[in-house]
């Protein structure tokens, strides 16, 4: 079973995709995760990446589909999660072509739909602890005691830099702009299935199981 998730950033796809791992046994192949270890073991790919990422770019089509090729025969016989990947029509065009060359190809490819709007909310308003990682929320989950961490009782809190609304925006607009049209060359082929990325992280879970059994 080789699937794609996608889904704007924030939509909760990355989570998905670990708890396929853990409990299917699948490889989660995602484009950010491979380029950040491209990235600290500087690699010639890393680096190069690293120059496109600190401008705040997408990186080339190229240096991607090097890194899935390399990464994807890890995934033989366990089946695949594209995270993140692929982004363009020309990537998705890649990647039949490299699971063809082993024999396989993309049984699903699941969109997390969202409300642009609540999503804005929901990732501009995150923080997390600075001890310990605690993650809250400035509507759905602050602080029992104000100013200080449920888990660890620290006095610190940091926000992800990239969490202010005018990135985000910028990236739900990406996003339209480079993985919507994707979606058509998948739906030509019967792959596409919804689902509602705004709701709880057990609900999409079952969701995707459903289809995945299906
Ligand atoms: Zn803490």
């Amino acid at each position: 079973m080789n699937i794609i998730l996608l889904g704007p950033p924030g939509a909760g796809k990355g989570t998905q995709a670990q708890r396929l791992v853990a409990q299917r046994g699948m490889v989660q192949l995602s484009t950010g995760d491979m380029l950040r270890a491209a990235v600290a073991a500087g690699t010639p790919v890393g680096l190069k990446a690293k120059a496109v990422m600190d401008a705040g770019e997408l990186v080339s089509d190229a240096i991607v589909s090097a890194l899935i090729g390399e990464h994807l025969d890890a995934s033989a016989g366990k089946g695949a999660i594209f995270d993140g990947f692929p982004r363009t029509r020309h990537q998705a065009e890649a990647l039949e072509i490299l699971l063809a060359e082993r024999g396989r190809s993309l049984d699903h490819v699941i969109e997390l739909a969202v409300d642009e709007e609540a999503l804005v909310e929901r990732i501009t308003g995150r923080f997390t602890c600075a001890s310990c990682g605690a993650g809250y929320h400035d509507v759905f989950k602050l602080p029992k005691a104000e100013g200080r961490c449920d888990v660890c009782g620290g006095q610190d809190f940091k926000r992800r830099p990239d969490d202010n609304e005018q990135t985000v925006r910028t990236r739900l607009a990406e996003y339209r702009a480079k993985t919507a049209p994707i979606l058509p060359f998948y739906e030509e082929k019967g792959l596409v299935r919804r689902v509602d990325g705004m709701a709880s992280v057990e609900q999409v879970a079952d969701a995707i199981d459903s289809i995945l059994d299906g």
